[in-house]
């Protein structure tokens, strides 16, 4: 099977929102569509959008494994009919947006205060100000101290691995779209078979038609990525631009990223591994099990299958020549957003390459010098436990292995953009062949 997929790389995004911006004006711009974002970009320690939508224990029992399928944990009959008509899982307006203005007439007047914002934002209702609790990036304004920091569900996860200090603090942005998964629990919620699959590109879609708006896909999308029309009473989410795609054209997000962080191919996979991947018991297994799933598409062998199963040979080509792959299964740089909820998500990250603190401190650069690519990392700014709760269900040795070969790669291009021969030993670290 094919698939289309994005890898984002996580060190060029600037969160300047251009992604989120444009992908609105083009798909969201509708009556019942403002507080929809089909693309979003969060900051990161966060709380996400929708707050804490990773807080799966928080969607009242969420979703469980049975023989290879999400099925809703539900508990008895009576549970059962609650759900299937009040679906009390879903999250609150508030939960989505409020929007707030600043105070723009005293924003250099006003008297210096605590160091730390602590007063909640506010928003005019009818003229009035009134406060509210939350807002996306709000993070942002809070400077990463550690009441904030308590509110982000990975840190509250892997609680003491991190120490949460001011002056340890860090942060980055996660821009998300629908993960257009392989394994897709919104499919398998949606009582009117209204989302669907499209076979010849994995691309996920919402048929306006037959949705009746019970938002079963809502709850049951663990990255909450489907969004609910209140003026059309229809279940809407991103369509990865298909019409764009199928005419050869990139998303518009990838098309406008002022960090050109967004990089679009298809994947080639064996539909018969998914569900046994999706279903191994450790959730550590998770990340190296649907790694298993892709093929190589520069193998004669699986290029051939591929178009004798009906796929085009363009999009075999595509394959072929895609960085995702390169970037996924190849270099293994990029990493999947949270494996643990079992959906095979196909939009995956390039992990941040914080500066490694000690080098910081010692020599004022930034770490990625020859001999500490190969020695302890345990002093990165971003805490390698941090990056596991996002990308790999908490295993660090993946993450650390893509770090080192980030760094190793940065130290490789640095050596040949300066004019100096490539290191046979830093180009073995990348799997590069030495220029
Ligand atoms: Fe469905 Fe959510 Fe996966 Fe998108 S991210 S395909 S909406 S389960
Ligand atoms: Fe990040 Fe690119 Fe979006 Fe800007 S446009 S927020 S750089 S992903």
């Amino acid at each position: 099977m094919a698939q289309i997929a994005m890898v984002m790389n996580l060190d060029k995004c600037i969160g300047c929102h251009t992604c989120s911006v444009t992908c609105k004006q083009t798909w969201t711009n509708r009556a019942g569509t403002e507080y929809v974002w089909f693309n979003n970009v969060e900051t990161r320690p966060g709380q996400g959008y929708p707050r804490g939508y990773e807080d799966q224990d928080r969607w009242k029992g969420g979703w469980r494994l049975a023989h290879g399928r999400l099925v809703p944990r539900a508990g008895g009959r009576v549970r059962r009919l609650a759900r299937l008509f009040a679906n009390p899982e879903l999250p609150l307006l508030d939960d989505y947006y409020q929007p707030w203005t600043y105070d723009y007439d005293n924003l250099t007047t006003a008297p210096l205060g605590d160091d730390v914002p602590t007063a909640p934002p506010r928003s005019l209702v009818d003229g009035r100000p009134m406060a509210v609790t939350w807002g996306p990036n709000w993070d942002d304004d809070l400077g990463g101290g550690p009441g904030h920091l308590a509110g982000d569900p990975v840190l509250r996860k892997i609680g003491d691995d991190v120490r949460l200090q001011y002056e340890q603090s860090f942060m980055f942005y996660l821009p998300r779209i629908c993960e257009h998964c392989l394994n897709p629990s919104c499919v398998a919620a949606c009582p009117s078979g209204a989302l669907y699959k499209r076979v010849e590109d994995g691309i996920v879609l919402v048929d306006q038609d037959r949705c009746r708006g019970w938002r079963m896909c809502v709850t049951g999308c663990p990255y909450k990525k489907v969004y609910f029309n209140h003026q059309t009473g229809k279940a809407e989410k991103c369509t990865m631009c298909y019409p764009r795609v199928e005419a050869g054209e990139p998303t518009v997000c990838s098309e406008t990223c002022v960090g050109r962080l967004r990089y679009l191919g298809v994947m080639l996979y064996d539909a018969d591994r998914v569900g046994e991947a999706a279903s191994v018991p450790r959730e550590e297994d998770l990340y190296p099990a649907q790694l298993g799933c892709f093929l190589d598409p520069g193998d004669p062998a699986v290029a051939s299958a591929a178009e004798a199963s009906g796929i085009p040979h363009d999009w075999v080509e595509a394959a072929r020549r895609s960085p995702v792959y390169s970037l996924i299964s190849r270099y293994r740089v990029a990493l999947p957003l949270h494996p643990e909820y079992r959906t095979m998500p196909m939009v995956w990250y390039v992990p941040p390459l914080s500066p490694i603190v000690d080098a910081l401190a010692e020599t004022g650069h930034d770490g990625e010098e020859v001999g500490n690519l190969f020695g302890a990392i345990e002093s990165l700014r971003i805490p390698l436990g941090y990056l596991a709760g996002l990308f790999t269900a908490g295993d660090i040795a993946p993450v650390e292995a893509a770090l080192r070969r980030l760094a190793a790669m940065r130290a490789h291009m640095r050596r040949l953009n300066l004019g100096e021969d490539a290191d046979p030993a830093i180009a073995a670290r990348v799997d590069m062949e030495p220029a």
